[in-house]
């Protein structure tokens, strides 16, 4: 873990330098990722200037989604593992954000453990949380959701077919997190991804010496 340490600081240095915030997107498989990311990019070309690194065991499946949107993107295929290290990250780092790229957005390997545990160098962790998922995951998982300091309520557009009990879920998230930020969002709908969009564009557009690791 030293180790990964090592290279998560050395890729924060190398992307604060440049000016560049950096997001790491942590969720169980299934959660809504790379939708979310699809109606992310959709909405930013043109006003901020991205790149996307997906990570997945198997397949170029997600990168290939995500092409044409205006960023640029690179898919790391784990194949042995179940999450992204800092080394892989560091290794694309040069070739893929090029001057002029003000956010990067990594989409972590699906799962709930140890993605959270590895610094990937990134400015934010942001976890997503499907509301499909029920209200007891950040209990069970609370590595993941005491490191994020933003979680997404996604697919909240499926609430009226669900018994999902939104003020237990939160009252949840807040007993492993108090300072949270939550935030609902249906990328499907388009619901609330105002102010997802303005909270990446509040990060990313600042000056340069502005940007800092929003903590863990
Ligand atoms: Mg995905
Ligand atoms: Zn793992």
């Amino acid at each position: 873990m030293a180790h990964n340490d090592a290279f998560a600081a050395q890729n924060r240095h190398w992307l604060s330098q440049r000016g560049v915030f950096a997001i790491n997107l942590i969720s169980s498989p299934g959660s809504g990722k790379t939708l979310l990311l699809e109606r992310t990019l959709d909405q930013i070309k043109g006003t901020i200037p991205c790149a996307v690194i997906v990570g997945d065991v198997h397949t170029d499946h997600d990168a290939r989604r995500l092409v044409g949107k205006g960023a640029r993107v690179h898919q790391i295929e784990t194949i042995h593992s179940c999450h992204l290290n800092a080394e892989q990250i560091g290794k694309v780092l040069p070739d893929l954000v090029q001057d002029g790229i003000k956010l990067l957005i990594i989409e972590n390997v699906g799962n709930l453990v140890c993605p959270a545990a590895f610094d990937l160098g990134e400015h934010c962790k942001v976890a997503l949380l499907s509301v499909t998922e029920g209200e007891d995951k950040p209990l069970k998982y609370p590595l993941l959701f005491s490191v994020a300091p933003v979680c997404l309520l996604t697919k909240i557009d499926l609430i009226p077919h669900l018994a999902w009990n939104e003020n237990l879920c939160c009252a949840n998230l807040r007993k492993i997190r108090p300072d949270a930020e939550i935030l609902k969002i249906s990328a499907m709908d388009g619901n609330g991804m105002d102010a997802w969009l303005h909270f990446l564009e509040y990060h990313a557009l600042r000056a340069k010496s502005q940007k800092q690791n929003l903590g863990g």
